[in-house]
């Protein structure tokens, strides 16, 4: 499991940093957001540390689509599944991301607007 040093998430993932941990399997993490911009706002990481959606290599393409396996999990653990919730990837400093280790935001709770903000 390549882990950074310098990595929040991967710091979380090894258990040195506390989060509210929400499923773990062998290949990913989801805790919930420290900083919650909805009533639901969980995170789906990857074990392996990615920085971002271009340093996805053909080797990662299952766990990727593993990540979307367990926010499916998680949304109907909490009900999510008949109203809805949105599903987002902040990639590269223009769309807001801030922690370079790949993660979906699973948001639910109250109303979503399009286009986002
Ligand atoms: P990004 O901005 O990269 O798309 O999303 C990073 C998310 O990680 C943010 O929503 C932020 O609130 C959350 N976050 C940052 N540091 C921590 C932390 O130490 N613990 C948890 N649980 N969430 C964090
Ligand atoms: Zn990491």
């Amino acid at each position: 499991m390549s882990a950074d040093p310098n990595c929040i998430f991967c710091k979380i993932i090894e258990k040195k940093t506390p989060a509210s941990v929400v499923h773990e399997d062998e290949h990913a993490i989801a805790f919930e957001d420290v900083n919650p911009q909805a009533p639901v706002h969980t995170l789906i990481v990857p074990k392996k540390h990615i920085p971002d959606i271009h340093s996805i290599t053909v080797a990662d393409r299952e766990l990727v689509g593993h990540l979307f396996f367990v926010a499916r999990k998680i949304a109907a653990q909490k009900g999510l599944e008949k109203n809805g919730y949105r599903m987002v990837i902040n990639n590269g400093p223009g769309a807001g991301q801030t922690v370079l280790h790949i993660h979906l935001h699973l948001l639910s709770g109250r109303a979503f607007h399009w286009p986002p903000g």
